[in-house]
């Protein structure tokens, strides 16, 4: 398996910048997620990699060769779509061999290699089955053996879990991170989904309107976000937003029309208008009042089960989710008290919140 570096990875469609100087370097054998809302460029990039699109500008090097003038078949990449792209006339034994048929490998050895990768992916019952005669989690993995059996270099996978339900999505996250561990690949993997790539990936690409946002463990991405747009998008429910002011001494910071003030592990110009960003599972309900208490009003309790999510609204209108551990009392129109959660169990440790500039998103006293 190879290490694969994207250097400046520019690409236009006409006017439209799609991907602006996309730096990634993807160790071998990591597993990287590229996520962002819709429409910031995850497919584009993937596709780009994979040689489906030009690039308009910069390099991208598969293992030791820079790929940007070399069609898709030389640059020994396999994609896994969502769509799956399973050839309907075709059995799985067919389906898994395609790519060994068109490379006129024997038949014997397209049959062993067929059946090795059933075993890999627990197909073996069903080589003669056609596609229609599938569940979706089958056909996925129909998918995936058509991509090991070219045993490629890089895995690109584009949001190949979207067409499943909630728990096969579960299921599936999980084998696919163990095959890609098995099989010592490098892989590439789109969704937009930040709890899939929380869950599967050890370096995670944040992108947003075609340029990167921040990259990094995914543990940094929600442990120090670097602007309000990752904190808003790591993190699930999201992070709770309040908008609020650097103190005079540039080491606390005030919110707007409540008598809360917080302590900052860093320093910041002093009166600068700032978002403070709390995680839902960073506050704790109190029935006590007084400084640093945020009063407020059930609008929505949710129960999951092991959690209860608590939605309500502060003096101002500002909403805020708290995510409780076990039951709460809580219902709809009940007041209530919340503060923050030490970062950590040190003595006078900070609060675990995090500051951005309202103007630019910037995180600040970090
Ligand atoms: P989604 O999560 O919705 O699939 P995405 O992040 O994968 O979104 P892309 O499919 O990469 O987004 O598209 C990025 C941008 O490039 C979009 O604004 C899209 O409209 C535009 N785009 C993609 N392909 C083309 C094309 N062939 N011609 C013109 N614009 C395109």
């Amino acid at each position: 398996m190879v290490q694969v570096i994207l250097d400046d990875v520019s690409k236009s469609f006409g006017a439209f910048k799609a991907l602006t100087d996309v730096s990634v370097r993807i160790a071998e054998r990591q597993f990287v997620a590229l996520i962002g809302p819709s429409g910031c460029g995850k497919s584009t990039l993937l596709r780009t990699i994979a040689g489906l699109d030009d690039i308009s500008g910069g390099r991208i090097h598969i293992g030791d060769t820079v790929v940007n003038d070399l069609p898709p078949r030389l640059r020994d990449v396999a994609m896994v779509f969502q769509s799956y792209a399973l050839y309907p006339h075709m059995n799985v034994e067919a389906n898994l061999t395609y790519a060994l048929r068109v490379q006129r490998r024997p038949k014997t050895e397209r049959r062993r290699a067929a059946e090795e990768v059933a075993v890999v992916l627990g197909l073996e019952q069903l080589l003669d089955r056609f596609p229609r005669e599938l569940s979706g989690g089958q056909r996925q993995r129909v998918a995936m053996g058509r991509a090991i059996i070219r045993q490629p270099k890089v895995f690109l996978f584009d949001e190949p879990l979207s067409n499943l339900d909630a728990e096969l999505r579960v299921r599936m996250r999980a084998e696919i991170r163990a095959l890609h561990d098995r099989l010592k690949a490098t892989s590439i993997y789109v969704t937009h989904d930040q709890v899939e790539a929380m869950t599967m990936a050890d370096h995670i690409v944040v992108l947003k309107a075609g340029r990167v946002e921040q990259q990094g463990h995914p543990l940094d991405l929600y442990d120090r976000p670097a602007n309000r747009f990752v904190a808003g998008f790591i993190g699930s429910p999201s992070m709770n937003f309040l908008p609020g002011f650097i103190g005079e001494d540039g080491q606390s910071v005030a919110l707007d029309g409540m008598d809360v003030q917080f302590p900052l592990p860093g320093r910041a110009e002093p009166g600068l208008p700032v978002d403070v960003g709390i995680r839902p599972e960073h506050l704790t309900i109190t029935d006590s009042t007084g400084s640093n208490v945020l009063p407020i009003q059930t609008s929505l309790v949710e129960a999951t089960g092991a959690q209860m999510i608590v939605h309500g609204r502060t003096a101002r209108g500002d909403i805020v989710t708290v995510v409780v551990n076990g039951r709460t009392p809580l219902f709809h129109g009940d007041r209530f008290g919340l503060k923050v959660r030490a970062l950590d169990a040190t003595p006078g440790a900070p609060p675990a919140l995090h500051v951005f500039d309202s103007k630019d998103g910037r995180a600040v006293a970090r």
